[in-house]
């Protein structure tokens, strides 16, 4: 910013970064805003990239990291073919001066400036009052701006859930009647927001406002329909629970992954499409795997996921029915596998809502943490406690498991190599 100043032009810090500060937060990165055009901030830095085809920002790199400095920009008057049919608008690459750059941002909070010349904050929106009073509020008509860009309806909820606040009545209001226009997206920018809404280390939050308004219907309709039937049941609790987990390990500073949740977010429908598949008479692993990729494929085509994270959920899912067997080579083989921690994390989430037997659970944890010969002991006092093979596939059939959990005798069907 003291570059650009020296040269003459303006610059200001803008948006999250001064939110941030102003709250006392840690800002996650800083975006500053100047009235120098692209090919004249690229002048005055050598480590600078052009980005962006429709509108152009500069990219300021320090080593690893980068600031980005874009140009003031004004709102776009939607004239001459700037908004679609649904009042989605389609140009935003027009330039402008400093308060119209704060006009056309999102929320009242999101345009503060912080200027450097003499370290005043500039409100052009009133976004100190409502940064002050813990409201959330859209800039100008709620409607238009929500229309202009639905993504704004699920940054609205990524900021209440994350800072606190409440979302001020004249911008909550249309959020229960918008939603659908999510429909217009595309499925890559609905999985960056996506992912940003739950690793925010506020992922309880989000979910919970996301059904309030009912926009998590419009971003996983099928875990939706399920949750929609079955309110206080276990589908709500698993997955209420790898949320909490994820929102506790971002606290802690631990790695998440976005793959874990998502297998917790579709296990439901997966499991109910493994059960519809079985009764037609396919074979376990069959269900579960045709489920898996049918449940997917249809997430996919309404918020895009990165095939590692499919990956993972699909490895996840069909681990699971491989804790019941606890005889033989089969625990080692499964603990030697690459997925064996996620899966096991997985099987806990499901113990803990009354899935499967704690008990079993409990078992994995025991194996992990012995030795070898203790591990050779637990298989064989398995073994003798008559843990054969024939739960095997009940993990993922309809019924929760209690302590009366049937043992059906199976006749063990074995698949001869062919000669
Ligand atoms: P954080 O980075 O903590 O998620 P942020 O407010 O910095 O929050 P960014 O996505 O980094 O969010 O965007 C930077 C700024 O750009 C915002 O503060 C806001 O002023 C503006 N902005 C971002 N997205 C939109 C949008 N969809 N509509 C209008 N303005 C937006
Ligand atoms: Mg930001």
């Amino acid at each position: 910013m003291y570059r650009l100043k020296g040269a003459g032009y303006e610059a200001l810090l803008v948006g999250g970064s001064v939110r941030d500060l102003l709250l006392g937060r840690e800002p996650k990165d800083f975006d500053v805003v100047t009235d120098a055009r692209p090919e004249q901030i690229k002048q005055l830095f050598s480590h600078c990239r052009i980005v962006g085809r429709r509108f152009q920002l500069a990219h300021v790199h320090f080593g690893r990291d980068y600031i980005e400095v874009a140009t003031f920009r004004a709102r776009h008057d939607g004239g001459e073919g700037g908004l679609t049919e649904n009042g989605r608008i389609l140009r935003d690459n027009v330039y402008g001066n400093q308060e119209e750059d704060a006009r056309r941002r999102d929320f009242t909070i999101n345009a503060l400036f912080y200027n450097i010349r003499d370290f005043s904050i500039v409100d052009y929106a009133g976004g100190l009052d409502d940064l002050n009073s813990g409201f959330l509020r859209l800039i100008g008509e709620p409607e238009v701006r929500y229309r202009e860009d639905p993504v704004r309806m699920l940054r609205a909820v990524r900021f209440a859930a994350m800072l606190g606040f409440r979302i001020h009545p004249d911008s909550e209001d249309p959020l229960r009647r918008l939603g659908h226009l999510l429909a217009d997206i595309s499925e890559a920018r609905l999985s960056d927001e996506v992912i940003k809404m739950f690793l925010s280390g506020y992922a309880v939050q989000t979910f919970e406002l996301l059904r309030k308004y009912g926009l998590f219907g419009h971003l996983f309709p099928q875990t939706e329909r399920v949750l929609a039937e079955e309110e206080q049941g276990f589908p709500h609790m698993l997955l209420v629970r790898a949320l909490e987990n994820t929102d506790k390990r971002i606290a802690e500073g631990k790695p998440v992954t976005p793959g874990f949740l998502f297998a917790a977010l579709l296990w439901e429908p997966v499991r109910l499409l493994t059960d519809k598949y079985r009764a037609d008479g396919e074979s376990p692993a069959y269900a579960l795997q045709a489920a898996a990729h049918e449940v997917i494929g249809r997430q996919t085509a309404r918020v895009a996921m990165p095939k590692r994270f499919t990956i993972m959920m699909k490895e996840i899912w069909q681990l699971q029915p491989r804790f019941q067997h606890r005889t033989g080579k089969r625990p080692v083989r499964l603990y030697l596998h690459p997925r064996f921690r996620a899966a096991y994390d997985f099987l806990l989430l499901r113990a803990e809502v009354g899935e499967v037997e704690p008990e079993l659970a409990q078992w994995w944890t025991e194996f992990q943490t012995n030795d070898e010969a203790l591990r050779a002991g637990m298989i064989a006092e398995a073994a003798v406690a008559g843990d054969a093979d024939v739960a095997g596939e009940a993990s993922v059939e309809g019924e929760p498991q209690t302590e009366t959990r049937k043992r059906r005798p199976r006749r063990r069907k074995r698949r001869r190599k062919p000669a």
